[in-house]
């Protein structure tokens, strides 16, 4: 199994090449009765952009339960008038050491799931509800020129929600729904990880033949593989004391940091591709108090699982390692949470399948996607790691994504929801 995966593994570079320039069309043309289906989506687009301004201009940042609730409500109503049954899956609080008065705590809501049983290959739909904006943020309203459009969320991911939503649509619109076993698994704490969802995920990734998730297509590519990641939050306590009456008494958990941030960081290494980045730090109650507590947020990436269980070790060797005081001083303490929330996304023989025929049926369509592979990690990687061979930037062609840049191509709704309605079509027909 393992020299089988091995060979996998060298024969992937020129299956990725190959599937790129793709001559040959494994899939057959559409049927009349598909045709039926593009031709209905293609009526739909004001509709589905009504929906997306709609939930575009709700704040739904991880955090702001409201906001990601009021989403959850919307699509809950919307899949319950396609027949599914649908329920809410608890979320969880999250908790994490922190410095006093920078609580740091991580409270999720619920996630949605939503399911209709019938026979064929069972596929799991996936996305999440969250958006990285918190409610604070500037950046909060849906608009539109010519055929781009802007917004929190539209391309990541509420631009893919509308795309799988009215992909079903279509498919009982034109009466294809019924008979097909279709779970809907829509998430509320993507943004930060999955970390109260992946459970869910993982549960119901092993009962499913096919997964799709609609996490953005970028510029109009399908991702392949994707980088495995990681976090890391450390708080260093030291002992306050006054900087310049009793600065020898005193124990900088600041300058302990210091020193535990750079060797952190001279982690990173582009050769192995394992990169680690300390990306907020805080700390301190004063210029002239020598600082009692200081804390950093770290990011790991890797490409290969055993890459990030070595990072693990070392920040963990690195957290209990003390670098600014004598050895003996008892003074200093360090707590650490980490997870490597996200498994690298390896592809298999089954993945490249289900890419090749989303590439095909878009070829059908008239749809020149090509493939890329990402540092970023989606629920795809969960859901293919336990086993469900995924394919997972099924939403719009957008980018700027995390940034008030973001931004996505509207003709892309349409596009991706006729490819979806026929895939989708197409994979429970087997
Ligand atoms: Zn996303």
């Amino acid at each position: 199994m393992k020299k089988l995966s091995a060979v996998y593994l060298q024969l992937s570079l020129i299956t990725a090449s190959a599937l790129l320039n793709g001559a040959e069309n494994i899939e057959p043309a559409l049927s009349l009765s598909e045709m039926d289906l593009v031709s209905w989506v293609d009526s739909q687009e004001q509709e589905m952009l009504e929906l997306l301004e709609q939930i575009t201009n709700i704040n739904s940042g991880t955090l702001n339960k409201e906001g990601v609730n009021q989403i959850t409500q919307i699509f809950q109503s919307e899949l319950r008038a396609l027949g599914f049954r649908t329920s809410r899956l608890p979320g969880d609080l999250i908790e994490m050491p922190s410095c006093p008065g920078s609580d740091y705590s991580l409270d999720v809501t619920d996630h949605l799931l939503a399911s209709r049983i019938g026979s064929g290959a069972k596929l799991l739909l996936m996305g999440h509800m969250d958006t990285v904006f918190p409610v604070t943020s500037t950046f909060n309203t849906f608009r539109k020129e010519g055929d781009t459009m802007f917004g929190p969320g539209v391309a990541d991911m509420h631009g893919g929600l509308v795309v799988m939503l009215y992909a079903l649509k279509a498919l009982d619109a034109t009466n294809k729904l019924n008979g097909k076993t279709i779970t809907v698994l829509l998430n509320s704490d993507e943004e930060i990880g999955s970390l109260s969802s992946r459970k869910h995920i993982e549960e119901q990734a092993i009962l499913h033949d096919w997964g799709l998730v609609y996490e953005a297509s970028g510029t109009n590519k399908f991702v392949r593989a994707r980088k495995g990641l990681g976090q890391a939050r450390i708080v260093v306590n030291g002992r306050a004391s006054h900087a310049g009456g009793a600065h020898a008494v005193g124990r900088s958990a600041i300058k302990e940091l210091a020193y535990k941030i750079i060797e952190i960081e001279n982690m990173t290494n582009y050769e192995t591709g394992v990169t680690l980045n300390v990306g907020i730090v805080g700390g301190g109650e004063a210029r002239n108090t020598i600082a009692p507590c200081a804390e950093a947020l770290i990011d790991i990436r890797y490409p290969a699982i055993h890459q990030g269980e070595e990072a693990k070790e070392r920040i963990d060797q690195i957290a209990n390692e003390l670098y600014s005081y004598p050895i003996d001083s008892e003074e200093i303490k360090t707590d650490l949470w980490i997870n490597l929330h996200r498994p690298p996304k390896t592809p298999t023989p089954e993945s490249d399948d289900l890419l090749e025929k989303a590439l095909s049926i878009g070829r059908l369509l008239q749809q020149e996607i090509g493939i890329t592979d990402s540092g970023g990690g989606t629920d795809g990687s969960l859901s293919q790691a336990v086993g469900l061979p995924t394919l997972d930037s099924l939403g719009v062609a957008g980018t700027g994504a995390h940034s008030n840049r973001e931004e996505a191509r509207v003709s892309s709704l349409v596009e991706r929801t006729k490819l979806s309605a026929i895939l989708i079509h197409r994979l429970s027909s087997k």
